[in-house]
């Protein structure tokens, strides 16, 4: 174990927005600390300067808070073992590659890009497996003195040994076996002073002491230089996990753009909770010892543990999470949902922002009518957008009508419905129902005859939820509104 207990880190590039693969490693590298009461370290692996995408460090930071995976060490949080950028450590990378050079273990290599095209050219005519062929390995110090003395470009490349093989380890996987011969003389440091990634990742998973590496299974291929490396630099490996790869829901692949949002950003946008993407992306890799479905993040602090992370790939279903998000939008008091809500229907123009107090407070009085209805935050718009507005679209007659009446019947129905409700102060929900009820019973109408007509006259829909909720809700004023541009639509015809 560590001298320094147990220290996880995410460490994403910024060559594009968080991932939901990325998610689900920040989600158990937390998972890890908290339960140990260890450390979350952020670093940004920011060293591959032509993939760089502006806003994605922005965009790492915000979901991760939105997830609710706040970060000990990193950006904005600070901490002893920084800078958390790599593209601010670069001094350090250089000195340990000129270590390693200083020592026989990394040396010089002036290949120009021209000749390694063809080198790679004359491999592929000669069906040889490509790689690096050592040109310059066998370089003598005068040689590399007159290359650098003629201001010739050089990247650091590291001395595999050419024969034998390397022993690795993986938490899950036991351990694994490399042959020497399938590694070529990897590149550490780049022509422009920039690390690779392997030496960056090794040695800053050094240097900030971090214990465990949680990664993605596409890592693998990846140990046996990193071991290479922590050989040759004296230092102590960490354990390394590395989580299974997500298919696609068909399972037939891996999970791609093509099926849909795979972006945090995307799922927040389409209205899933945090909540609910926790509880999914755990049970993405990871089973507890029992067959519960639900934990929130301290459950799951609790439960959590390395050796029960799975090896095998893992589909990846939006029903499974379209159900984890009705249960946890169930789960919301009325301020908490309307509170999430509210962003979405400001975004669609339904509500402003800021939102006055009278306002947000009708909101809240709405949300038990339709919160075992939404699936998505992004539905709310559908499912209160006529309560909010002050109209709405005359409806259509055909939907009014229903499949015996006329639209005269219906008309003079609407013109009944209004005629009761005019007089009455009390417009809660039990008494509109006593109303109505007598109403349909006097007309000699059943019910439904009387109550479809006057849900679609008030919303423009036919699923809503219960009428005289929904009447009460919406308040006489805008009842009696609407019920008259129903019949004026009726009548028209
Ligand atoms: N920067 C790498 C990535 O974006 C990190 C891999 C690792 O965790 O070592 O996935």
């Amino acid at each position: 174990m560590n001298k320094n207990g147990i220290r996880v880190r995410f460490a994403p590039s910024p060559t594009g927005y968080l991932h939901i693969g990325g998610a689900r490693t920040a989600l158990y590298d937390w998972l890890l600390a908290r339960k140990s009461g260890g450390q979350f370290i952020l670093r940004i692996e920011d060293t591959d300067r032509n993939r760089f995408v502006p806003d994605a460090v922005e965009d790492i930071k915000s979901s991760l808070r939105w997830l609710g995976l706040p970060w000990d060490e990193g950006p904005d949080a600070g901490g002893a073992a920084g800078p958390y950028f790599q593209s601010e450590r670069l001094e350090l990378y250089q000195k340990y590659a000129e270590d390693l050079v200083r020592a026989g273990k990394a040396y010089y290599c002036f290949c120009t890009p021209e000749r390694l095209e063809e080198m790679r050219k004359r491999q592929e005519a000669a069906n040889q497996p490509s790689g690096y062929d050592r040109h310059c390995r066998a370089l003598t110090a005068e040689e590399v003195e007159k290359h650098l003395a003629a201001g010739e470009k050089y990247v650091v490349r590291f001395k595999v040994p050419l024969a034998g093989k390397i022993q690795v380890r993986d938490e899950l996987r036991g351990e694994m076996v490399f042959d020497y011969a399938t590694l070529d003389d990897f590149v550490i440091l780049k022509s422009d002073g920039f690390p690779t990634y392997h030496l960056a990742s090794v040695v800053d998973d050094h240097l900030m002491g971090i214990s465990h590496v949680i990664r993605g299974e596409e890592w693998i291929i990846s140990l046996p230089r990193h071991f290479l490396l922590y050989e040759a630099l004296g230092w102590e490996p960490p354990a390394f996990v590395h989580l299974p790869i997500f298919l696609s829901p068909d399972g037939k692949g891996k999970l791609s753009k093509r099926h849909g949002a795979t972006g945090v950003r995307e799922f927040r946008e389409k209205g899933y909770l945090p909540e609910a993407l926790v509880n999914f992306l755990l049970l993405l890799g990871w089973h507890p010892a029992n067959d519960q479905e639900l934990f929130t993040l301290d459950e799951a602090v609790e439960a959590f543990s390395v050796e029960r992370i799975s090896t095998s790939p893992v589909s990846f279903s939006l029903d499974k999470l379209d159900w984890y998000n009705g249960i946890y939008i169930r789960r919301l008091s009325p301020e908490e949902l309307a509170g999430r809500c509210l962003p979405f229907l400001q975004r669609d123009g339904l509500l402003p922002d800021p939102c006055p107090p009278e306002q947000f407070a009708y909101l809240v009085r709405l949300m038990p009518l339709v919160q075992e209805r939404i699936k998505l935050l992004s539905e709310i718009s559908q499912a209160v957008g006529y309560f909010l507005r002050d109209e709405i679209e005359p409806p259509e007659p055909a939907l009014l009508i229903g499949k015996k009446g006329t639209a005269e019947e219906t008309a003079v129905i609407l013109d009944e419905v209004i005629k009761a409700i005019t007089p009455v102060t009390d417009f809660g929900e039990e008494h509109l129902e006593q109303i109505l009820r007598a109403l349909a019973e006097r007309l000699a109408l059943k019910p439904g005859q009387l109550f479809m007509p006057v849900r679609v006259a008030v919303t423009g829909q036919t699923a809503t939820p219960g009428l005289f909720e929904l009447l009460a809700a919406l308040g006489k004023e805008k009842v009696i509104n609407r019920l008259q541009q129903a019949i004026t639509v009726l009548r028209k015809g």
